[in-house]
């Protein structure tokens, strides 16, 4: 193992590859020689033990669900026995917040704005046109592509968002798209108010509200609404509660985005409505704060330091919200104008470097806290009975996700076996 060299490394992948093809007779499957079998299944919460971290361990999963984990040296036998080399593996990773889905690309908005443009959220507008005029053929081959860079960066579980049509029948189908390859798929008609109800904002959100609404329901399975009051082109607290309420009473689950440009509503509307999560979270009070805190069980800050990153804009304060006990999840927001980045490795990365939380933080929040921010206790841990969805790090610690940034050494045991 390991002697050709290279990563993906070659005899790992066709090992892989041997045995999941075996896995349709419901053979068992030991992963074995793992320096660090990282679960985010630990006994609590606390920075200590949240890792779960199991060394010199194993696994064996079966028809791809896992049937016992422990220490390589207790494993018991199974049908095929594949060495990770001393590699680390860790929970696949759960990126909760994307906009996978559209067409175009805005370069040169990102050099005017590295050149100095402030950013107002109004360049979207080049991006719904461009995926308006795109079929379903092109959207699906672009929707592919960035899910493949994902699934071979160490992502298991995707969310996605519509918000680029933001007319009925785009949305329609960007909202049916998504669900052809996730359970998490998000209706944003609330994205930004669409350049031809600029000057009848509230006919804009009852088509939101309504028709639209009524068009994408059944393929979705969460609202969201950007609400911004600093920017003219997102919405108000009670134009995004209406939008919400409305969602809400068709059987979608709200989230929100909130507080990204300025101090806001979002947060305070997201904890009103029981949101699973508000995401951004840059500009908080302290009553914000408090509110994180009191609902942390229900609502997660997700953060979104790619934004930051590409935008040039001031972090959250991740460390501050972790001190006083709120809910953090890390995604990457990948989308065409604030972050063009699928990239959860650079997250975890950029949340060290830039926002002060530990690597184990950074790890735990892009696993269990993510799943958290979907509602789901069945991803972003290993534990017996859930499904192996693994990154694999070719690295002996799950450490080096952050202390390599742009070194590619993650990877999930999926994309090993197409290699
Ligand atoms: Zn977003």
């Amino acid at each position: 193992m390991g002697l050709m060299g290279g990563w993906p490394d070659p005899a790992l992948s066709s090992a892989i590859r041997t045995a999941e093809h075996d896995q349709a007779d419901g053979t068992a499957v030991l992963l074995t020689d793992i320096a660090q079998l990282v679960t985010c299944d630990g006994p609590d919460d606390s920075p200590a033990s949240a890792l779960g971290i199991i060394e010199d361990a194993a696994l064996i999963h079966q028809h791809g669900e896992i049937v016992w984990l422990g220490a390589a040296s207790q494993a018991p036998p199974a049908d095929h026995a594949i060495s990770l080399g001393r590699r680390t593996i860790t929970p696949g990773f759960v990126d909760s917040h994307t906009h996978l889905i559209f067409a175009g690309e805005r370069s040169g908005e990102f050099a005017a704005r590295m050149a100095g443009v402030p950013y107002d959220g109004g360049g979207i507008a080049s991006t719904v046109a461009a995926t308006r005029g795109a079929d379903d053929g092109e959207l699906s081959a672009l929707l592919h592509t960035r899910l493949a860079q994902m699934w071979a960066q160490g992502t298991t579980t995707v969310e996605i968002k519509s918000g680029y049509g933001l007319d009925v029948e785009t949305e329609r189908r960007l909202v049916e798209l998504a669900s052809t390859v996730t359970h998490e798929v998000t209706y944003l008609g609330g994205h930004v108010v669409p350049a031809e109800f600029r000057d009848n904002r509230s006919e804009y959100v009852d088509l939101v509200a309504g028709e639209m609404l009524r068009a994408c329901a059944p393929r979705a399975r969460w609202i969201d609404v950007f609400c911004e009051p600093a920017s003219p082109h997102a919405f108000d607290a009670d134009e995004a509660r209406t939008i919400l309420l409305a969602g809400r009473s068709a059987g979608l689950l709200p989230r929100v985005h909130g507080n990204q440009l300025a101090h806001g509503p979002g947060v305070q509307l997201a904890v009103e409505l029981g949101a699973a999560s508000v995401d951004h979270c840059t500009y908080l009070s302290s009553a914000d704060v408090d509110a994180l805190v009191d609902s942390a069980e229900t609502t997660v800050a997700t953060l979104l330091p790619g934004v930051e990153f590409s935008t040039r804009s001031p972090y959250p304060d991740a460390r501050g919200l972790l001190d006083a006990g709120v809910s953090i999840a890390l995604a990457t927001d990948c989308n065409p104008g604030t972050c063009y980045s699928n990239s959860m490795p650079f997250v975890i990365a950029l949340a060290v470097r830039e926002m002060r939380m530990t690597p184990a933080e950074a790890l735990f929040a892009a696993t269990r806290g993510a799943a958290r921010a979907l509602r789901r206790d069945n991803i972003g841990r290993i534990a017996v009975g859930l499904n192996a969805e693994l990154a694999v790090l070719d690295a002996p610690s799950y450490v080096h996700l952050a202390y390599r940034p742009g070194v590619p050494i993650a990877t999930t045991l999926m994309a090993l076996a197409k290699d």
